[in-house]
């Protein structure tokens, strides 16, 4: 608790005027033994001083407010006591990019109910009631959902900025089961997990909680649509198939050994290098992080791009995944950060030619989501990707996603030579 008490000093609270005022006379979150008195507009606390805005019993102040912006409150679904952060408090996005809350402790004593504000930081323990009800997962819970990632997943899907990216057509939604959060997203008509069940601990997660998982989604998809669990790693489908569970290959995502990246040495990369080279030569190039005051030049290249592969889709599975990708770009360029996300920009002749996010999967891998490169710049797209490789040196591996099918994707993601392709996998509830 000492440790907690210790995050909440805020430097924002001098020049904030949040805390110790309320909007009605018994909040859900109030000072515990201390009424509140209307003044004016608002319900201040017996022990605030408005005149120098201190608080006149600060060492005997309650827990509530040692340890405000966190507090403890059961979750939506009330199915678990949690610690939360309220992100009403100029601070919580500060805090929320803070590993160290995850290891403050405190008793789960005397939870208040939850508000539209709360960030779920981790559960203190488990009320036993059980329901169906999901709770809402939001862009702001980032810290939660890479809680509970394993160390090394390899997967893009083991990471939040995969689900984040494509907010404009899910809603997202969480739930504890057996220490595990389990992640549904909703679209108009269905619901799916975008990931199986995830597992801090790296425990093997059984068949009994993809079991409640299903029976979650068609309690939500009323047998109108068929639930399922996908991009689940090749050992735990062939778990499932041995429970029972149907489960079939989705995709492959490639993974690449970081390094051969970065130098392309070798006559196996003579003609990346040579592309590369001729970018080199005929332009004055410069390469650098992503910013918001590269969002323009990201949009207007991003269009140009959209509207050349759309004329030239070979078939309606490329068409389709072009159609919505504009949504998903938009929201890395604007909530990079947010999303963990990492962007490169690269210019030439002082035009943006291309542009690249990605996202770290553990400790080992990077993941590279997006790249977009005008291809009448040519090398451009070859170079942004060795610079990328060389500025992730932390990790030994790159994993740059599936093909979705796509021919031409495939041909340039196997002219790097890949080390190996990673299956993924989709699992459909027992007996169907
Ligand atoms: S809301 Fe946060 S920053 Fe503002 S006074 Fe309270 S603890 Fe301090
Ligand atoms: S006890 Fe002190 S810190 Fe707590 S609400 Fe009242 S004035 Fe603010």
């Amino acid at each position: 608790m000492e440790q907690l008490i210790r995050l909440t000093k805020q430097k924002e609270c001098s020049k904030c005027n949040i805390c110790c005022r309320f909007p009605e006379e018994k909040p859900n979150l109030k000072p515990t033994g201390f009424k509140l008195i209307k003044n004016k507009e608002v319900f201040v606390c017996e022990a605030f001083d408005l005149k120098t805005g201190k608080c006149l019993k600060y060492s005997k102040r309650p827990l509530d407010c040692k340890i405000y912006p966190f507090a403890v409150a059961r979750s939506p679904d009330k199915e678990n006591i949690m610690l939360v952060l309220d992100n009403l408090c100029p601070a919580a996005k500060e805090l929320n990019t803070n590993k160290k809350i995850l290891k403050t402790k405190l008793t789960a004593k005397n939870p208040i109910e939850w508000e539209e504000t709360f960030i779920p930081v981790k559960s203190l323990k488990n009320t036993g009631i059980s329901n169906d009800l999901l709770n809402e997962l939001t862009p702001s819970d980032i810290l939660f959902f890479n809680s509970f990632l394993p160390g090394n997943s390899g997967l893009s899907a083991f990471s939040f900025a995969y689900h984040f990216t494509w907010e404009d057509f899910f809603k997202f939604y969480w739930k504890l089961i057996d220490d595990t959060l389990c992640v549904f997203a909703k679209d108009i008509d269905n619901t799916f997990m975008p990931v199986p069940p995830l597992s801090s601990s790296g425990r093997i997660v059984s068949a009994k909680v993809f079991e409640r998982c299903f029976e979650l989604m068609e309690t939500q998809n009323k047998g109108k649509t068929e639930s399922r669990i996908e991009n689940i790693p090749k050992l735990q489908a062939q778990e499932l198939e041995k429970a029972g569970f149907r489960t079939v290959k989705k995709d492959e995502e490639y993974l690449y050994k970081r390094k051969e990246l970065e130098h392309l040495s070798g006559d196996k990369f003579k003609h990346i290098r040579w592309l590369i080279n001729t970018f080199k030569k005929e332009k004055n190039y410069a390469f650098k992080k992503y910013s918001l005051k590269h969002l323009n030049g990201c949009a207007d290249l991003l269009f140009k791009w959209l509207s050349e592969k759309r004329e030239k889709a070979a078939n309606d599975n490329e068409s389709f995944l072009l159609k919505n990708v504009d949504k998903a770009h938009k929201r890395a360029f604007m909530n990079f950060e947010a999303l963990g996300l990492e962007g490169r920009v690269l210019y030439s002749n002082d035009k943006l030619v291309a542009y690249t996010f990605g996202v770290p999967l553990g400790k080992n891998t990077f993941c590279v989501m997006f790249e977009v490169a005008d291809h009448e710049v040519k090398g451009a797209s070859q170079y942004i990707f060795m610079k990328m490789a060389g500025e992730f040196s932390r990790y030994k591996y790159f994993n740059t996603m599936g093909d979705e099918g796509i021919e031409s994707l495939r041909a340039n993601k196997m002219h790097y030579h890949p080390l190996k392709t990673i299956p993924e996998f989709i699992a459909y509830s027992k007996g169907k």
